[in-house]
């Protein structure tokens, strides 16, 4: 019987998970069609009821409902359970449900596909607070990656991050004035996002040269921190890898099979504008 899966978030008709998951399918030779399903945060309990009752075998999770959907799973594995977010849900053979979270490790994943491991062992600056740093921060540090520097704008969001982490902080603008220490710079803040917000969160101008630049922005495919990262001479990685990753994931986790990451890399730049 041909099986489906999703993606559910709102808002939700602009993801490019619909389009990667459904080649890789087809390409693997899987009888299974993925779907966008737009739920409002007041229906999530109802969405997720549903898609267990009409026989999803497994779904993608985006905003807003990353940390919400968890009370609503059956189980959740350590990982996902102590950064308090879930993007990835298994339906298990006996109905149950299970999350996990892709994102961190996706990250890394990406990362090490594009500079091998020369940013382990480097000073690293992970700029943001939010669900994504949290998800790459587990990550870096469960890959020993670090030591790791966490800023924010709100500063206490900073501080607890770095808390959990065991990892260090400082004021923002304290960063900018000593970025040069940095190796590895890691821009996770929504600042340059769908070209809707431009800036920056903190100026790389001062960066030292060859210092790897991650923004995991992936539209547009180059914000104005990853150009001004670039120009101060640092080699520079957007988030297209880290999605096609998390995405990769995801797929293998339910089918068990490898898919393709380095063409839908290409796939994706491409449909976005990049060569
Ligand atoms: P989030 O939980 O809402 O966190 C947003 C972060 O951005 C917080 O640290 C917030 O700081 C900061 N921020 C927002 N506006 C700012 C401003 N004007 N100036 C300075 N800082 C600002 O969001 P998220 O889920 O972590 O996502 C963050 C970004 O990562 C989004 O652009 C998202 O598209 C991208 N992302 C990419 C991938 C991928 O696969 N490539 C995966 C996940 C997320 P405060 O704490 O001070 O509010």
């Amino acid at each position: 019987m041909k099986k489906w899966f999703a993606v559910i978030g709102d808002p939700i008709a602009q993801s490019m998970s619909p389009d990667m998951h459904s080649h890789w399918f087809a390409k693997n030779g899987l009888d299974a069609v993925y779907i966008p399903v737009h739920v409002t945060a007041d229906r999530l309990e109802q969405a997720v009821r549903s898609l267990r009752e009409l026989g999803c075998s497994g779904w993608n999770v985006t905003v807003p409902h990353k940390s919400a959907i968890i009370e609503y799973l059956d189980d959740i594995d350590p990982y996902a359970r102590k950064m308090g977010a879930v993007n990835t849900v298994r339906v298990m053979e006996d109905g149950s449900l299970f999350g996990m979270n892709t994102d961190g490790i996706g990250f890394v994943r990406s990362l090490e596909e594009q500079f091998a491991e020369s940013g382990k062992g480097q000073e690293v600056l992970l700029i943001g607070a939010g669900g994504a740093a949290r998800g790459i921060g587990y990550a870096l540090v469960s890959e020993g990656y670090g030591p790791i520097t966490c800023v924010n704008r709100t500063y206490a969001k900073a501080e607890r991050l770095a808390g959990e982490l065991h990892a260090g902080t400082m004021p923002i603008e304290d960063a900018a004035e000593q970025i040069a220490k940095f190796g590895l710079i890691i821009q996770t803040t929504s600042v340059g996002m769908n070209f809707a917000e431009n800036g920056m969160p903190l100026d790389p101008a001062r960066i030292k040269p060859e210092t790897v630049v991650c923004d995991i922005i992936y539209n547009p495919l180059e914000t104005q921190f990853l150009e001004q990262a670039r120009k101060a001479g640092g080699l520079t990685m957007n988030g297209v890898g880290m999605f096609v990753h998390q995405g990769a994931r995801s797929f293998e986790s339910w089918t068990g099979m490898e898919p393709d990451t380095k063409q839908m890399i290409e796939t994706i730049t491409k449909k976005l504008g990049g060569i």
